[in-house]
């Protein structure tokens, strides 16, 4: 608008004084390449995040996504305020303005943002971290602006009163300030996002959500993640054996299958896919059977095309049967005396990878404690203990598997011993000697290891129930382990 006004005096100026046969060819010369500089920044996209902004009237709904049922029921508690906006309004609840998606790639970040945006009825707008980063200082912080600006106008013009802004790999444009080289473009791109995002009213007429999706959300400046900006994570993983099916199902159902076709047996057999891999594989099971001139996909093409996506996808090297059956037991260990002394504590066990570890445990949400009483200490040297024994106690020794959670217990009974709490009593941290506190950290190590043998020893049945069912599901439930755990065994049974 300003620019409008100040272009109107100008143009008006120069006739006047061409009136007065003042030479206004130089005043022409420069009004004409500032009209056309701005042409360009504003219409070839200069501020615009390119070519990866897409905005189709999403399609995508819940349903079309796979094996990501834990992801997606978190994700429409989160979207279920956006849902029901004027009722926390009424309540004086501050929107929510960023959920965050953390997970490896083609896991269905993507889809799920925009079936979040089906599912709140917003209009849709994507982008990536890398869109931002120009070598132009300020071109970032503009784009950003301009993001923010352009969901606002579409959702007008769809005639809705909420729009999701989609930033995949927005660790590239959140990355903690100070940490780049070029920082000071990288500081002003992140400021700006969190301008605009406090920018973001619940009274607006366009409510604004932003989802970002992320591999690395440690790398994220700890400001991204406050409340009121990406306050919600919600995590995305790779999918299990019931999830690969899932999704299988979800992209064979347009291709004509043949008789001999087991969807259950490609599923075991694609350990370690994501969706993007799966969904890959399908269409490659496809073409091949199409240069084959068949009319329909057999079970040998969908196996000749896991290999296929295996060697160009590079997907790391699937554990052995053995392998597998090790990270079981170790898992099933953690877990079962995480449930014994902390009853109700599991959330789920699973042997699919995530990250560097080959398996997982995962606790209940539970707040961090300020301050820890030496029992609690101790509890969770014993569930960082539960791997190893479950391993020597079923496999009959231990393997290299094994050395975080030592780090981990080690950790633990360090602390017990610098805030004064093992057999040794208040030390001074400068004046004990090292191997004072060696000795100390490996007796309270032995013991509560032998407390885990014992816990396990006694449930050495259900060590291997549940080791067996994780080999074969490659996921348990923490509801499932306690209903593995209360069931009575049958010499349980027997003297009851
Ligand atoms: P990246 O982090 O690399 O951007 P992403 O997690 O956003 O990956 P998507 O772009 O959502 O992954 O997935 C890529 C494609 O893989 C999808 O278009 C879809 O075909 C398939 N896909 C991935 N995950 C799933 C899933 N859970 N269910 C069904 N299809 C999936």
């Amino acid at each position: 608008m300003v620019k409008e006004i100040l272009l109107g005096i100008a143009i008006a100026f120069t006739i006047f004084a061409a009136l007065l046969g003042i030479n206004v060819a130089p005043v022409v010369f420069l009004i004409g390449a500032f009209l056309l500089l701005s042409y360009i920044m504003e219409n070839k996209g200069f501020y615009k995040t390119g070519k990866s902004i897409i905005n189709p009237s999403s399609e995508v709904s819940f349903e079309d996504i796979g094996g990501q049922n834990t992801a997606i029921s978190e994700l429409k508690e989160a979207l279920d305020f956006v849902v029901n906006r004027e009722k926390i309004a009424q309540m004086g609840i501050r929107p929510i303005k960023g959920i965050l998606l953390v997970g490896p790639p083609g896991t269905g970040k993507t889809l799920l943002a925009k079936a979040a945006a089906k599912y709140t009825n917003s209009s849709f707008i994507a982008t990536s971290g890398s869109e931002f980063i120009e070598m132009y200082a300020g071109v970032g912080a503009q784009r950003v602006r301009h993001l923010f600006e352009r969901a606002r106008n579409l959702a007008k013009k769809e005639g809705k009163n909420s729009a999701i802004i989609f930033i995949d790999e927005i660790d590239i444009l959140g990355t903690k300030r100070g940490a780049h080289e070029s920082h000071h473009e990288y500081d002003q791109t992140l400021n700006q996002l969190l301008v605009e995002m406090d920018g973001i009213k619940e009274e607006e007429e366009v409510n604004i959500l932003v989802i970002g999706a992320t591999n690395r959300p440690d790398l994220l400046d700890p400001a991204l993640l406050r409340p009121g900006r990406f306050d919600r994570q919600v995590l995305v993983d790779l999918p299990d054996k019931n999830g690969r099916l899932q999704i299988l199902k979800i992209h064979t159902k347009n291709k004509p299958l043949g008789e001999d076709v087991n969807l259950e047996e490609i599923a075991e057999s694609t350990f370690g896919f994501s969706g993007a891999h799966l969904e890959n594989l399908c269409n490659e099971a496809a073409i091949l059977a199409l240069r084959e001139g068949s009319s329909f996909i057999s079970q040998r093409h969908f196996k000749e095309a896991i290999d296929k996506v295996i060697l160009g996808e590079r997907i790391d090297r699937k554990p052995s049967e053995e392998e597998i059956y090790r990270i079981a037991v170790h898992e099933a260990g953690h877990a079962i005396v995480g449930e014994k002394i902390n009853p109700g504590s599991v959330a789920v066990v699973t042997i699919v990878p995530r990250g560097r570890a080959l398996g997982f445990v995962r606790q209940k949400e539970k707040d961090d404690l300020l301050i820890y009483t030496k029992e609690e200490l101790e509890k969770n040297i014993m569930v960082a203990l539960g791997g190893t024994v479950a391993e020597v106690l079923l496999l009959g020794g231990r393997s290299t598997g094994s050395a975080n959670d030592f780090e981990q217990a080690v950790d633990i009974a360090k602390k017990i011993v610098f805030t004064g709490l093992s057999n040794l009593g208040v030390v001074s941290k400068e004046d004990i000697s090292k191997e004072k506190v060696s000795d100390e950290i490996n007796r309270i190590v032995k013991d509560l290891e032998e407390e885990v043998t014992k816990i396990l020893k006694e449930n050495i049945e259900k060590l291997k129930e549940v080791a067996e069912i994780l080999k074969r599901e490659e996921t348990i439930s923490g509801d499932k382990l306690r209903e593995i755990l209360s069931r009575k065994g049958v010499l349980e049974e027997v003297s009851a």
